[in-house]
């Protein structure tokens, strides 16, 4: 059995990054640019009016308000697009459109609104002289040649994905067509006796083939071209006729028949024609997976296609796609950032994971709070592809672990997120925890010490069962919460507090989301019963026993031996306790181990 992690290293390491093609930039949405743009003009072209107004000399604003406007000779008029014919001189105007060029001369628009004009025309005036009803500054509304864009300017670079913007932008340089990265054409072929096209009559016995759809939805939705070969029936001769078919394409997805059951060809098939491996990968669903390299013949050499083989469960053929043939597609576009987004949730269900595997569970993620939650979608068969449809995340449990229970913090693979907007950090917290007197406060200081002596950017925590010495009665801030803010801040050049009213004692998980994420780690003094790493500060005069269960904690710091099943560091030793810390929990933040059970005592 190899892990998912291998197996994904094999097979990212069969595809390239295809050539690149030119194409009209409307065709290019989600592509790779394949070159460098350097811009040859510059934009705006010439200087323009940002505004519909009069274009002038600031000069000639001088003292100019509501009450004592300054009068103006308006000498022309000018649209967007045409060029300025006249100049302006002292004591002169012309009026001008947004985006008509700055006549020589002026060098400020004022607006309409800042102009007696409405008035004047309403009254049946003199629209020969303009009223300015506002000193101008030099320079206002006025948009600078080359502000966006200078002639010579690298505008976009090579790798980068062109979306909406990017489009316009190439446009605006007057770029029609675009070189970028081709997209892959992938070949689907849907395996099984069983199995009906969605537009024949179901027949006794018989279901429709829904994988083709799913995974050419899935291609689609990842940049790729589907192409759909159909449904092949489970005998070496059609199999092998509907596998020539897609031998011109990128790629190759199969789905079933890869299993152990006396229909399952597709593995004789693929071993005659090809360089195949069947694997067993240590997950949940989509234990089956075939993966290889299918021979063509091409102008006298053999070329081989990457061929990815799933399991024939819907539920198994779609996670094993977006786990395998999503990043080999994207990897093929020139993308950079393969994985999906990865959050950080509360699991509100149990998943048991008995035999070592690494589960994918199908969840609905929730945002309540500050927190992500997760549920599980109905029942977990990997037949039962409404359980996909109700779910927007794949919660990981890992293959070290026995599973999950409500409460656990569970890494969520987010199925709707694009894979760049990245994962949400989570800053790793640390609680130091032990009876009264023991020295927690002094082990913090030693820790955060040290930590910043690592280079490590620290907040530090500090739970108090009073009252707190900022939020002294008959202070501003003080009266702002009597008031009934639910927050309040105070901040002075140099610090930044927040007062904040509860209803209940946060836990740090609470509390981690408002510290925010800028910092590397939070060390945390109190929160006994959090569900953080916990280590205990214990002192042998205050007896043997600890304040937490020994399988609640992380590490134990003691001045003298203890009897107890737990990891033990010496009071004086900070640097092995921070290398502790920093190896569980700093370096590893990402998988993060799951933390003990909290039990009532
Ligand atoms: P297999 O991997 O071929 O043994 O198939 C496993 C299960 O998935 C069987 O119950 C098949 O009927 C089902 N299955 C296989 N291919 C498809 C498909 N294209 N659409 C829907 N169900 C399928
Ligand atoms: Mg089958």
């Amino acid at each position: 059995m190899i892990s998912v992690d291998e197996a994904l290293q094999k097979v990212l390491s069969y595809v390239e990054v295809l050539e690149p093609e030119r194409k009209p930039i409307l065709a290019c949405l989600g592509q790779v640019l394949a070159e460098d743009v350097y811009s040859t003009i510059d934009i705006p072209p010439l200087d323009n009016s940002a505004m519909d107004g009069y274009a002038l000399r600031a000069e000639d604003t001088g003292g100019a308000n509501e009450s004592s406007p300054r009068h103006l000779a308006v000498v022309g008029g000018l649209a967007a697009g045409a060029l300025p014919t006249k100049e302006v001189g002292p004591g002169t105007a012309i009026r001008i459109m947004t985006g008509a060029p700055l006549p020589q001369g002026a060098d400020v628009v004022v607006r309409f609104e800042d102009t007696d004009e409405v008035n004047r025309r309403s009254c049946g005036g003199d629209l020969a002289q303009i009223g300015i009803l506002c000193q101008a500054q030099k320079g206002l509304n006025i948009r600078r040649r080359g502000e966006d864009i200078a002639r010579g300017d690298l505008v976009l670079n090579e790798g980068a994905v062109l979306r909406p913007q990017e489009i316009g932008v190439l446009a605006s340089l007057g770029h029609s067509t675009a070189l970028v990265i081709r997209r892959p054409v992938v070949a689907i072929l849907s395996t099984g006796d069983e199995l009906v096209a969605v537009d024949r009559p179901l027949a006794a016995g018989k279901i429709f083939d829904s994988n083709t759809y799913t995974v050419a939805a899935e291609v689609s939705r990842y940049g790729g071209i589907p192409k759909i070969l159909g449904i092949g029936r489970d005998s070496v001769q059609s199999l092998t006729a509907k596998l020539n078919e897609g031998l011109d394409a990128d790629m190759l997805i199969t789905s079933g028949g890869v299993s152990k059951g006396d229909y399952d060809v597709v593995k004789d098939v693929l071993a005659q024609h090809g360089e195949i491996d069947f694997w067993t990968v240590c997950m949940k669903p989509g234990k089956p997976l075939a993966f290889g390299v299918m021979t063509r013949v091409e102008a006298g050499y053999a070329k081989g296609i990457p061929h990815l083989g799933l399991p024939g469960n819907p539920v198994s053929s779609m996670i094993t796609f977006e786990q395998f043939a999503r990043p080999a597609i994207l990897k093929m576009m020139g993308k950079k950032i393969l994985a999906k987004p990865t959050i950080r949730a509360i699991m509100e269900d149990r998943v048991n994971n008995s035999d070592g595997r690494r589960i994918f569970a199908r969840v609905a993620v929730a945002r309540r709070g500050h927190q992500y939650h997760a549920s599980l979608t109905g029942p977990q068969g990997s037949g039962i592809l409404t359980s996909m449809v109700r779910a927007n995340g794949l919660a990981v449990i890992p293959e070290s672990s026995q599973g999950a229970k409500p409460g656990d913090t569970i890494a969520v693979q987010m199925l709707d997120w694009a894979e760049d907007q990245g994962d949400v950090k989570v800053v790793p917290a640390v609680s130091i925890v032990g009876k009264s007197q023991s020295g927690k406060t002094l082990l913090m200081e030693q820790l955060i010490t040290e930590f910043k002596k690592r280079g490590y950017k620290v907040a530090a925590l500090k739970h108090s069962r009073g009252g707190m010495e900022i939020d002294r009665p008959g202070k501003d801030t003080w009266r702002f919460a009597q008031a009934g803010s639910d927050a309040v801040l105070i901040s002075s050049p140099d610090k930044l507090a927040l007062i904040r009213q509860l209803d209940h004692d946060l836990g740090i998980d609470e509390i981690r989301p408002i510290i925010g994420t800028e910092f590397d780690l939070i060390l945390a003094e109190g929160f006994r019963k959090s569900r953080t790493p916990k280590i205990e500060v214990h002192r042998r005069e205050l007896g043997d026993d600890l304040s937490c269960a020994p399988d609640e904690l992380s590490a134990v710091v003691t001045d003298g031996p203890l009897n107890a099943p737990v990891v033990q560091f010496p009071r004086s030793d900070t640097a092995a306790i921070a290398d502790f810390i920093e190896s569980n929990f700093v370096l590893n933040a990402g998988t993060m181990p799951p933390c003990p059970e909290r039990r009532e005592v």
